[in-house]
Formats: structure tokens, sequence, C-alpha cells
């Protein structure tokens, strides 16, 4: 009778029931198996477990056995299975072993799976909006900010036409120094909005608040307009946090943006860091473990928030804005964020007086992990005997500059304003060791292209490609042949210059 009983359950079960023994080959498994991955039973217990389970979660697999095999039980572990039709399913695993054999209930969570990803996906679209909304508020001011640089720079200019037209060498030096200065600031400003604004994926990486926060510091001078002063306290010997560094610096504009927002007037804006015990005492009080946190606080003298305004604050799409100009889900973002870092955000704020926003996250005891540094450029180089550069752009004077700095540094240069006059050059016999060139150009061909021709008629040719942000795409996002390089503009001469010479010698 019982015998009876458990075999109805084995044959009904929608789980996946299976008896394998310690090589996870099955010995015998239930009709469940048929109805989910469309095997027999016959094949099912033909088949090495290897050719069903996919590669990728192989590994787990076989630590997941070795565990059985020292007699503890699968709870929970999840891996993907070969259906017949070739797609794969996600099983999660219950089981035990017991007698040499493993004892296994398996359930298809490949819905599950989906739609999970599903909401990550939409997640995902919604933080990107919101940081590109963020991103939105910027440009006001910094459109005034690149005015400002280009009028130094225009200004410089005129200057020096003037005392050149005078013949007065002394002062060029100097408006040569003020437009060169401008000219990097644009640049770096335009580099860190972009890397802002790019879709990165999220990956929790050992940051270091301090520097996370230095970094985004001129974007947010710049952007706050003059009437409000922003100070930067930095904690000495801060901890480092486990955390998405795009999340955070989304998280601090956020922060500023609506610090911005409550001093119409103009006021004092504050950004500390410091390092955090929270005992058991406090720690309910904080709805946080007691532990060791980072706390990244954005302080204004602005308007502030009234007890009810704070109780709803998180709440996504509350909004004290009018339209256009708040969407509310700037702190239900940092909320989730903080939340799911493992931290928390508290609010201090009185009416008339002003807000205090603080995130804690919790230390990690990491190093940090930096990305590479922008290229140290030194005193420029000096080219080999004969080397030759091709340069195609069809900004002539780009072109002209890059040609000078070429030929002052010692390389042989050729010109071409456009692909067609690029591929003439090519097809004859001249000597060339690198091809300069523009992505974006006139007459149907584009500098990928060039490149590509350049190639099948010089095999090897090495290529180093300038590109303006937006052509990113034609360069396939940057995955590039071998040989291949790219250089984002504007750059500096010197890089430029360091950067041919590396790319020539590298043979
Ligand atoms: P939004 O900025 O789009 O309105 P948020 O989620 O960033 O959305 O903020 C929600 C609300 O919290 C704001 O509309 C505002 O009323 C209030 N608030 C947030 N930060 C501050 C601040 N620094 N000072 C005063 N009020 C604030
Ligand atoms: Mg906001």
């Amino acid at each position: 009778m019982r015998t009876r009983e458990r075999d109805r359950t084995w044959e009904l079960s929608q789980d996946l029931l299976a008896v394998a023994n310690d090589q996870g080959r099955f010995e015998s498994a239930n009709p469940a198996w048929e109805a989910v991955l469309g095997w027999s039973r016959q094949e099912l217990m033909a088949m090495p477990f290897r050719e069903l389970v996919h590669p990728d979660d192989l590994e787990a697999t076989e630590a997941e056995l070795a565990r059985l095999a020292r007699g503890e039980r699968t709870r929970g572990f999840e891996n993907r299975y070969r259906a017949k039709d070739g797609s794969y399913r996600w099983l999660s695993w219950t089981a035990v072993p017991d007698g040499g054999l493993n004892y296994s209930a398996a359930r298809d969570i490949t819905e599950q799976k989906e739609r999970a990803a599903e909401l990550e996906t939409a997640r995902e679209q919604l933080r990107q909006s919101q940081k590109l909304e963020a991103v939105g508020q910027l440009t006001g001011g910094l459109a005034h900010d690149f005015n400002n640089l280009l009028a130094a720079i225009g200004g410089s200019l005129e200057l020096m036409r003037r005392r050149g037209l005078e013949g007065r060498q002394a002062d060029l030096e100097r408006y040569i120094g003020v437009a060169h200065g401008a000219v990097k600031r644009a640049a770096a400003l335009t580099h860190r909005l972009l890397a802002f604004s790019r879709r990165q994926t999220l990956e929790p990486k050992s940051v270091n608040l301090n520097r996370l926060v230095s970094g985004m510091e001129d974007l947010l001078r710049r952007t706050m307009g003059p009437a409000i002063a922003l100070e930067t306290v930095a904690a000495v010997g801060l901890w480092n946090v486990h955390a998405d560094p795009s999340q955070l610096e989304n998280a601090l504009l956020n922060l500023c943006i609506n610090a911005r927002d409550a001093m119409p007037e103009g006021g004092t804006l504050v950004v500390e860091t410091a390092n955090r015990w929270v005992d058991a005492r406090s720690a309910p009080g904080r709805d946080l473990p007691a532990g060791q946190y980072v706390s990244l606080t954005v302080s204004d003298n602005g308007v502030g928030m009234s007890p009810e305004v704070v109780a709803r604050a998180f709440d996504p799409f509350f909004t004290t804005k009018p339209i256009g100009m708040g969407t509310g889900l700037g702190l239900s973002m940092i909320y989730g964020f903080a939340k799911q870092s493992g931290g928390q955000v508290r609010i201090y704020s009185e009416v008339g007086k002003g807000t205090s926003v603080s995130i804690y996250l919790p230390r990690h005891d990491r190093k940090e992990e930096r990305a590479d540094e922008a290229e140290q450029v030194e005193t420029a180089p000096r080219a080999d005997r004969g080397d030759t550069v091709l340069v195609v752009d069809d900004e002539a004077s780009l072109r002209m500059l890059i040609v000078e700095v070429m030929q002052g540094l010692g390389y042989a240069t050729l010109e071409a304003g456009d692909g067609a006059d690029a591929l003439r050059i090519l097809e004859s016999n001249q000597r060339i060791d690198l091809l300069l060139t523009d992505v974006g150009l006139p007459g149907g061909m584009n500098g990928r292209q060039v490149a590509d021709a350049a190639r099948t008629l010089r095999a090897g040719l090495k290529v180093l490609f300038i590109t303006g942000y937006a052509e990113n795409a034609v360069l396939s996002h940057g995955h590039l042949a071998p040989g291949m390089h790219v250089m984002t503009k504007p750059f500096e001469m010197d890089a430029l210059a360091k950067r041919v010479k590396t790319l020539i010698e590298s043979r």
C-alpha cells in the first residue's frame, strides 16, 4: 500500500524526481522529466549528466555533487538542463545523499527566471532614463560653462592676433596658456559627461568615495551655478565601500540637484564623507545592522522639508516640484540602491534651515579597484627615420594641425581629405607605417571602410581611428580587429604623438 502511494506520487509529481548515483548518472527518473525536458526516461538514463548541464553551470554542478558525496544536502541549487529541442530549462534542486545514491527533486523555474530578467531590464531602463533626466537638468548649466570656455579660447586667439600684428611676441605664450587651459577643461568636462551618461553594466566594485566625489567635483561645481558655493569635506583614512560606481555617481548627482533646487536664491552645498560606527544600541533606530559604515552626506541650507514631506520623500513619483522640474524618482532610486548595497539613506531636515541627506554603505575590506588612469603624457617622443603616417580627415584645419605635429616629430606625412583620396594613396607603393583616420568622412566612405579597404591592400597595416563619441557604433562599439586602435576627440597633440609612436613601434 505504502509503496503504491509512493509510486503514484512519483508518477504524478510535477517536480522532476530522480535517483542518481554519485557520478550524477540517473538510475531512475519520474515522468515529469519527459514532460519538462522532452527526453524519454531511457534517453535520460543513458546520458552522462555532463551532456545535459549547461556548460556554464558545469563547474558549479560538479562542486554541488562533491558536496553531496561528502554527505551534505543540496537546497535551492540552480542550474540549466538541456531539453531535447536544444533549449535550456532552469532547474532548482533539492537533494539528499543516502547509501551512495542521491535522491533529488528539481523544479522548473525557467519562467520565474525570465520574469526576473524582464523586471531587471525594466529597472535598468528606468535607471538609465532617470540618469539621463539628471544629465538633462545639468546641461543648462553646462552650456553656460562651455560658452565661458569658448570665450576664453576666442579671446586668447583674438589677443594673440593683435599682439602678433603689433609684433609683440612676449605675451603670446601666456595667451596660448590660457586658451590651452580652457580647451583642456572643456575636454575633461565632455569626457566626464559622456562617461556618465553612457549605459554601463551594473558592477559593484570596491570604491573609494573620496575619489569618486573629487572626480565629480568639477562637473558639480560647474553645474550648480555661481550662486551656490560647493564645499567638499573628505574624511582622512576613509574606508572603501562595495557598490556600483555609476549608481553612486548618479546618487550623488541627484542629491546635488535636489540641493540646488532647494536653494533658488543660492547658498552652500556641502558634500562630506565619513567613517561611521553603528553600534548595537543605535542600530535599530537607524534600521541598519550594527557594524562599520561609510557615509556620503549632501547638505544644503535651502528651504528644507516639512516632516510630512520627509515621510514621503522616498516614495516613487512623490515630488513637490512643478511638472517638468521633478519626476519624484531621485530619492526613491537612491533608497533602492542603498538598500540593495546593504546600506541605508537618512534625511535630516528643518523647514527654512536646510537639509542633509546621508547614504550609508557598509565598509568593504578590499583595496580600491581603479580603472586605468588616462595615459600620462611626458614630452612627446620623436620618430624613427622614414616612418610615414597617412592622415585622413575632412576637417582641413585639424588635418593640418595633425600633419604639422607629426612632421614636427620627424614623421613623413601623407594627407587625404576623404576616403577616395586615401584609397588612391593606399594603392600606390608609398611607404605607410600607420593610417590615422577620422571616422566620419564625406564622400560615401567612412573611416572604418577606408581602414578595411586599406587592410585588403596592405595586410596588417596599423590603424588609428580618431572619433567623436557619436561615431562609436561605426567602430562596432570598440570591438576592433588587432592592430586597430581608437582615440577619442578631443585629445592633446602630445597624447596623439605618444600613441602614434607606440603604435608604429609595436611591430
Ligand atoms: P524630485 O527631485 O524629482 O522632486 P526626489 O525623489 O529627488 O524627486 O525628491 C522628492 C521630493 O523631496 C522633492 O520634490 C522635494 O520636495 C523633497 N526634497 C528632496 N531633496 C530636498 C532638499 N535637499 N531640500 C528640500 N526638499 C527636498
Ligand atoms: Mg530629485
